[in-house]
């Protein structure tokens, strides 16, 4: 892990005069999710007084003193230092009454909400990690540090971190975690609004698709209004969801649609007095592309509005040949989520074009209906594998567009799916 110089130079000075120091808490979760942290929180074995010692004729801020914690502000950055502290008894859900330090580093990494939060890193020591949270990290699971039932008891707000960091990074939440997180989301109630807000906005602008509907009960423990949404059947030939349903589908595409046209300015031109916008939606996706990287979010949420952005004004019609090849080309999943970004880009058309909201409504349930009827093919039906093609000479990412141009061809009809046919398509098509 490289750190910056005036990290560095803050665990140097601590470690100099005789204390432990690491980062510790989200720059080590980012590090080791291969992003930038944005910020660097130091723990220290050095108490509050001699954290101040340490780093006198510095700037420093001295709010959180009470809880340990001196803010150094050095290279117009600010770090917060924190001693290694333990959380007392808990009295109203969300704070600690008092707080103790300990000369113990995993009783400091103990108080911390998920196994991913609770890792410390010093040049000198590596990664000190005794919950697992590198694993967790690894396998995309959300944990709680010890028994989840206490540790939301303690503090509320950890239910709604740790839906906000699933959202995030798409991770699944550990099943003790999750039945925790329904048992006690009652004590969301306790929670100020502003926190609320704060969490609410982080889970939203992640991937929230899952979250929203596997915790439909704690987003109606924040909006209760929402309860008569969940589960309400609409009987109308619009909607093939539930009211909370729809509402999830679509917000879940936000992202996508907020970046959608933003290619559309320089991809401009006026022809016979008509405005076009050819090649808009590739331009749209290296634009999105670089808003992506630079707002951090993770590389699965990157793949997938990237991959809608670049493909969403691609013409998918309402037949059987269109959708096949489609489920084919795309794969069932990103197919339907492509078909829900064309609706969506028509509710924001001019009104005489909202028709166009009917056909995709008709192209999704007919491609649901398709589904059903006859699973697509996959390419481990195909009678040809990644290696008979690289036996041709073909390498690299080469392989894998070779095998889905030739499942798109059987699909579509154009060849038979036997292993000469299919050979001879690749000898005369890639050779
Ligand atoms: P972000 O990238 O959102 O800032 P973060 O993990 O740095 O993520 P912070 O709110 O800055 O989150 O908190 C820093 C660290 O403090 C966390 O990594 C976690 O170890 C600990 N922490 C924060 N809030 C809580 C809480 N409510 N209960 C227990 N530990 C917490
Ligand atoms: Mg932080």
């Amino acid at each position: 892990m490289r750190l910056p110089e005036y990290v560095c130079e803050i665990l140097d000075k601590l470690r100099n005069s005789g204390y432990e120091a690491y980062c510790v808490g989200g720059c080590v979760r980012d590090y080791l999710l291969g992003q930038c942290p944005d910020d660097y929180d130091v723990t220290t074995s050095a108490l509050p007084e001699q954290i101040m010692k340490v780093f006198d004729g510095y700037k420093l801020l001295t709010v959180g003193l009470k809880h340990g914690t001196v803010t150094v502000i050095i290279n117009r950055k600010t770090v917060e230092i924190t001693t290694y502290r333990i959380d007392g008894n808990y009295t109203d859900h969300r704070h600690p009454s008092e707080v103790r330090f300990t000369p113990c580093l995993k009783e400091d990494l103990a108080r911390r909400d998920l196994t991913i939060n609770a890792m410390a890193y010093s040049p000198e020591k590596g990664i000190i990690d005794p919950f697992g949270g590198r694993e967790d990290l690894k396998s995309g699971i959300i944990r709680c540090v010890g028994d989840p039932m206490k540790r939301f008891d303690e503090d509320g707000l950890r239910i709604l971190r740790a839906l906000r960091f699933a959202s995030r990074y798409g991770f699944r939440i550990d099943k003790n975690t999750s039945d925790a997180i329904h048992r006690l989301r009652y004590l969301l109630s306790f929670i100020s609004a502003e926190r609320i807000n704060f969490e609410l906005c982080g889970i939203l602008t992640g991937n929230c698709g899952d979250i929203l509907y596997n915790y439909s009960d704690v987003i109606c423990e924040i909006i209760p209004e929402m309860y008569p949404c969940v589960g309400f059947e609409q009987h109308s030939k619009y909607h093939n969801k539930t009211v909370y349903g729809h509402i999830v589908a679509t917000v879940v595409a936000r992202l996508t649609m907020l970046l959608h046209d933003i290619g559309k300015p320089a991809s401009f031109f006026m022809k016979d007095g008509v405005g076009h916008f050819y090649g808009h939606a590739d331009v749209s996706c290296e634009i999105a592309a670089k808003i992506i990287e630079r707002l951090r979010f993770s590389n699965k949420i990157a793949d997938e509005v990237l991959f809608l952005i670049k493909n969403h004004g691609i013409v998918i019609n309402d037949d059987t040949r269109s959708i096949r090849r489609g489920l084919a080309r795309y794969g069932a999943e990103r197919f339907l989520k492509l078909i829900r970004v064309h609706y969506y880009d028509t509710c924001g058309k001019s009104p005489e074009y909202f028709g166009e909201k009917d056909l995709f409504g008709s192209i999704e349930e007919h491609t649901k209906e398709y589904l059903e009827n006859e699973p697509p093919m996959s390419l481990k039906q195909l009678k040809v594998s990644g290696s008979d093609i690289s036996e041709l000479g073909i390498t690299g990412k080469k392989i894998g567009e070779a095998l889905s141009f030739l499942l798109e061809q059987v699909v579509n009809g154009n060849c038979e799916n036997d292993k000469d046919s299919l050979l001879a398509l690749i000898e005369n098509n890639y050779l």
